[in-house]
C-alpha cells in the first residue's frame, strides 16, 4: 500500500517511481490472465490555472494469451496520462463533461491518503484489451501438428 497526499504531492512537484506485480493484483487477475511487471512514474505539477496535477506513466510488458489461437503473446504498455486533482464532485463533473476547451483528460478528487497502486492498477486494467489477440494470429490450425499440446489432447479424449 502506498498512499500520498495528492495535492501536497502535485503542488510540491514531487516524483515517485515504482512498479506493479500484475501477479499480485486481484483486479487485474479477474480480467484474465496477464503476467508481467508494470513500472510506473508519478510526477506532480501544477496547470495553467494552478491546479494540482498528477502525471502518470506506465510502461512495460504484460504476457498474456492470445484468444484466438491460446499462445502466449505480449502486449506492449506505454501510456502516460494527466489527472487533475478537483476538491470537490462538481467542479470535476464541470471541467471534465461541460467545457470543451478543458485541458482536463482525467479527475480524481483531493485525498490525504491517495492510493496510487490503484491509481496505476486502473490505468493498466484500461489498457488490457476485452479479448487480446496477435496482430498477425494464424489460428487454431497451425496447432493441428503432433507435438502440439491440442493434438495431445485430442488423443487423450
Ligand atoms: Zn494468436
Amino acid at each position: 500500500m502506498l498512499y500520498v497526499d495528492n495535492v501536497k504531492f502535485a503542488k510540491a512537484k514531487k516524483k515517485l517511481a515504482g512498479e506493479l506485480d500484475l501477479v499480485q493484483s486481484t483486479r487485474v487477475k479477474e480480467l484474465g490472465e496477464f503476467t508481467g511487471i508494470i513500472k510506473y512514474n508519478l510526477d506532480g505539477a501544477v496547470d495553467s490555472l494552478n491546479r494540482p496535477v498528477l502525471i502518470l506513466s506506465i510502461y512495460g510488458i504484460i504476457s498474456t494469451l492470445c484468444q484466438n489461437c491460446l499462445q502466449s503473446m505480449e502486449l506492449n504498455i506505454d501510456n502516460q496520462s494527466r489527472i487533475t486533482v478537483f476538491f470537490n464532485e462538481d467542479q470535476m463533473d464541470k471541467a471534465m463533461f461541460a467545457d470543451i476547451e478543458s485541458e482536463v483528460e482525467d479527475g480524481v478528487l483531493a485525498e490525504s491518503e491517495f492510493d496510487v497502486m490503484q491509481l496505476v492498477e486502473d490505468e493498466v486494467i484500461m489498457l488490457l484489451p476485452y479479448a487480446s489477440k496477435h496482430d498477425e494470429c494464424i489460428g487454431l490450425s497451425y496447432h493441428d501438428d503432433a507435438d502440439s499440446p491440442f493434438s495431445k489432447l485430442k488423443n487423450i479424449i
